[in-house]
């Protein structure tokens, strides 16, 4: 008789419901016999030998179960209908009824250990079975056993008896799980049928040789021993074939997950059903970006469970060994039985994920469904074959993610990249509402290359961290994040108008411009913002993202939010086309450096020059300084730029001391300069070469370069003890305090000329320069007022006993020859010119 497994859990109380209907089914079938009272078909002689002998065979028969893989569903058959073939034809029907039941009972108690409720269901199944059999041959009666009439009606008999017990078993399965399952089970006792055809005929070729010769009994022996290994090695064979095409399937279905998330679903769902078991499990532990994944099948639900009935103990060794962890109420350490024990759990397999040879999870199996059966070697071995195909499918799985993350992220901050952003730009850009504008933000990282220069490129990744973490903090809900370059990062949002994307730009400024700790250093990060809006200034994402940055370029010396707007584009054209032309100008000599006088307040005596390059561009005519240095910024020509000055400026300082004038010579550098280990050492050089003392050379460098960096110069000290004078140029524009430059060797401060420019006119401006000059006395630094563009301007100056100035009042910058000439203007026009040379009145040239 066919028993597909019946997942029978929970309680089994109700399976009297069915239980006492069988009773009284079978009771009723007995009754015609009962009433009837003849056993004419059967022989009496020998009747309670053969019953004694059929007690035997059918009670090893019961538990002689074969399991059968038809299409994928397991089927355990048992051979039990062989002996009740020969019970209905030898015994009468109560001695049937007696064997059937009796050789059942035997089983149940010794060999299976039923509870008394499945004890009570089985007799009822067997008893009930046996009447409908013994009611059928009752009915059509048997003639002798070659007869093939005997054979009909034996096998009518015998078919009918499976019926009901197999509606038996139907029925407590739709009364304990619903009837969800019934479908599944009619499918899977179908196929069972087949089965019942083969012991029918098995059953009757024994009875015809009993039949013809007691001794064939014997032959029959022999060829049931025969069958036996036979059935065993097909019944292996069965099994290994089941795995491979279980591995087939597996496979095929996920591949079609094709990576969208579903692979746990189809995993698991399978891995539970294939292992009869109540749950499986998954569980990959955190790593990397990924998150801890730990995911459940459940016997009782649909769908998977972000939790497992299992203590985590079991997970944790597996991945901890790397081996396969198996505990059964029989198997398995002491102390992982009474975990089990503890999670009411019968038992487990754990059997770690590998990838590439590394665990990186458990698959797992818990609670072999039915109630007699655990967990056996097989089971083991087809869920760590399982666990082959499953590893690879996890590592595709993260892999595919992964380069899906990849391509679409950057890798140092995890924001979106740049490919992102023009993706969203453009979903954007199609999605928008009617009164809706979509803008760009991009902010520009002020200085970062000197941070990566002065303090190393882990600080620099720092502050690129700090400033993504922040803007994702700040940024509004539903903007987008990016990082589009290497210190430029977007904001991609859809707002009512251009003002308010401004107004969202400025608060973001204003948020990111706190000061970061890097290490133990305190570093102020600010950035530039340009700021480019859909549909004004652009259709397509990239030329929206390119506008945006080219506003920065020009936000970058106006300390503003800046808006795009179409006289910036040139500017920024232009500014692309100039890389490779100044490369050929500092090449060829194109680059000019001219002299700007800094005449000293007390007495307006010239004290020194500050070297600026110009450059006169063939087509383009002259390039503005700031136009022509950010190139050389952001094309590595910098360092090249400012030597080329320098060395231009130590050259004429020379031919000035020749001439008897002992002007200082004032040169712009960068702190990128500075870090080029090299630096001191070609100054030295360039000084002896012309023999000019160190202390003729001023290095000046912006506020913001030097506070941003000032700390990590190790140059600084190596040009300090050669004896060159450090200035700090446009001071008071950054906020800075001359406590952070006490700690420098500095000697001298450049007042930025938009303060000095406004002094005549505004009162802040006056109060600030008024501070610096008061502060740097103070400190013992020479202070310079860069700017002075009015005599009302000077006569302030010299007031407030500022020591230097330096502006259009004076001179502009001027090419050397021209500069030689307005010295000897000035030394003309003035009788009291000192025999050295120096020039006692100054005056503006016009
Ligand atoms: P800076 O170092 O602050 O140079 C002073 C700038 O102020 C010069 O502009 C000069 O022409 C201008 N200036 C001087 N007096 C007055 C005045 O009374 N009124 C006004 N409105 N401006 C005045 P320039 O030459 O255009 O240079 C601009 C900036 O370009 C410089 O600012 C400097 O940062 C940079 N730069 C120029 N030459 C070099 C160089 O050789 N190397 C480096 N690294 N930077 C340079
Ligand atoms: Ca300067
Ligand atoms: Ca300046």
């Amino acid at each position: 008789m066919p028993a597909p497994k019946v997942p029978v859990s929970r309680s089994d109380a109700h399976s009297w419901l069915i239980t006492g209907p069988l009773l009284l089914l079978g009771a009723l079938l007995s009754l015609p016999i009962l009433l009837s009272d003849s056993d004419t078909t059967r022989p009496g002689d020998n009747e309670f030998g053969y019953a004694l002998v059929l007690l035997v065979l059918a009670t090893l028969a019961t538990p002689m179960a074969l399991r059968f893989d038809i299409r994928r569903q397991a089927l355990v058959t048992r051979m039990d209908d062989i002996p009740v073939i020969l019970a209905l034809f030898y015994l009468s029907p109560w001695l049937a009824v007696g064997v059937r039941v009796i050789a059942g009972l035997i089983w149940n108690i010794l060999g299976a250990r039923l509870t008394p409720h499945k004890l009570a269901f089985n007799a009822a199944s067997h008893f009930a079975g046996i009447a409908t059999a013994n009611v059928i041959v009752f009915a059509f009666g048997l003639g002798s056993g070659g007869s093939p009439g005997t054979w009909l009606v034996l096998a009518a008999a015998v078919f009918a008896g499976n019926v009901v017990a197999l509606s038996a078993i139907a029925g407590v399965m739709v009364l304990l799980q619903g009837i969800g399952q019934l479908p599944y089970f009619l499918r899977s006792s179908l196929a069972g049928f087949a089965v019942i055809g083969v012991n029918i005929v098995l059953g009757l070729v024994m009875l015809l040789t009993l039949q013809a010769s007691q001794w064939g009994s014997l032959l029959l022996i022999a060829l049931a021993v025969v069958l036996g290994v036979l059935y065993r090695s097909y019944a292996q064979f069965f099994r290994q074939h089941r795995s491979l095409t279980e591995m087939y399937a597996l496979t095929r279905d996920i591949a079609a997950t094709n990576h969208d998330g579903t692979l746990p679903d189809v995993l698991l769902a399978r891995v539970r059903a294939l292992l009869a078991a109540d749950s499986a499990t998954l569980w990959l532990p955190e790593y990397g970006r990924h998150h801890e994944v730990l995911l459940s099948a459940r016997f009782d639900y649909q769908g998977l469970l972000d939790s497992a009935p299992t203590p985590d103990l079991f997970r944790q060794l597996a991945m901890r060994t790397g081996n396969t962890v198996v505990a059964g109420p029989k198997s398995g350490p002491p102390e992982l039985q009474s975990a089990l024990q503890e999670a009411r759990v019968k038992d487990i397999i754990v059997v770690p994920l590998r990838s590439s040879g590394v665990a990186i999870g458990t698959l797992e199996v818990a609670g072999r469904l039915g109630d007699k059966v655990v967990f056996g070697k097989d089971d083991v071995q087809l869920l760590e074959t399982l666990s082959v195909q499953a590893g690879a499918a996890v590592e595709n799985s993260r892999l595919v993610d992964r380069l899906q993350f990849d391509a679409n992220h950057d890798a140092l901050t995890g924001l979106a990249n740049r490919r992102r952003m023009l993706e969203a730009l453009g979903e954007a850009m199609t999605g928008r509402g009617p009164r809706e504008v979509v803008a760009v933000l991009l902010f520009d990282v002020i200085a970062l290359r000197e941070v990566n220069d002065s303090l190393g490129h882990d600080a620099g990744d720092q502050v690129l961290i700090q400033v993504a973490r922040r803007l994702r903090d700040l940024a509004p809900q539903g903007a987008l994040v990016a990082r589009v370059g290497g210190d430029e990062f977007a904001v991609e949002l859809r707002t009512v108008s251009a003002d308010a994307a401004v107004a969202v730009a400025d608060t973001l400024r204003a948020g990111l411009r706190d000061r970061m700790v890097i290490d133990t250093l305190t570093i102020d990060v600010d950035t530039n913002v340009g700021v480019s809006i859909y549909p004004d200034h652009g259709a397509e994402p990239e030329a929206l993202l390119q506008r945006a940055i080219v506003a920065t370029y020009v936000a970058k010396s106006r300390g503003i939010v800046q808006m795009f707007n179409a006289g910036l584009q040139s500017r920024s054209v232009r500014r692309v086309g100039l890389a490779a032309d100044l490369e050929a100008a500092l090449n060829t000599g194109e680059l000019e450096v001219y002299f700007q006088p800094k005449v000293a307040l007390q007495d307006r005596r010239l004290v020194g020059v500050e070297c600026l390059a110009r450059w006169e561009h063939p087509v383009h005519g002259q390039v503005a300084p700031p136009d022509f240095v950010s190139v050389a910024e952001h094309t590595g020509q910098l360092s090249r730029l400012n030597g080329v000055v320098l060395r231009e400026g130590i050259r004429r300082a020379r031919e000035w001391a020749d001439a008897g004038r002992s002007l200082t010579v004032a040169v712009n550098i960068s702190v990128r300069t500075l870090n080029d280990a090299d630096f001191p050492l070609q100054v030295s050089e360039l000084l002896d070469e012309h023999g000019v003392p160190a202390d003729r050379i001023i290095l000046e460098l912006s506020e913001e370069e030097l506070l941003r960096s000032g700390r990590g110069i190790p140059a600084l000290k190596r040009l300090r003890d050669l004896g060159v004078q450090l200035s700090v140029d446009d001071f008071g524009a950054g906020r800075s305090s001359f406590a952070d430059l006490s700690r420098l060797p500095v000697q001298e401060v450049k007042i930025d000329r938009t303060f000095v420019q406004g002094m005549a006119t505004g009162a802040s401006d006056l109060a600030i320069v008024r501070t610096v000059v008061d502060m740097a006395r103070h400190f013992g630094l020479a202070v310079v007022a860069e700017g002075v563009e009015s005599e009302l301007t000077l006569g302030l100056l010299e007031d407030m006993h500022c020591d230097m100035g330096q502006g259009f009042l004076f001179s502009r910058a001027l090419p050397y020859e021209r500069f030689e000439s307005w010295l000897q203007v000035q030394a003309d026009a003035d009788p009291t010119v000192a025999p050295a040379g120096e020039v006692r009145w100054l005056r503006a040239v016009p």
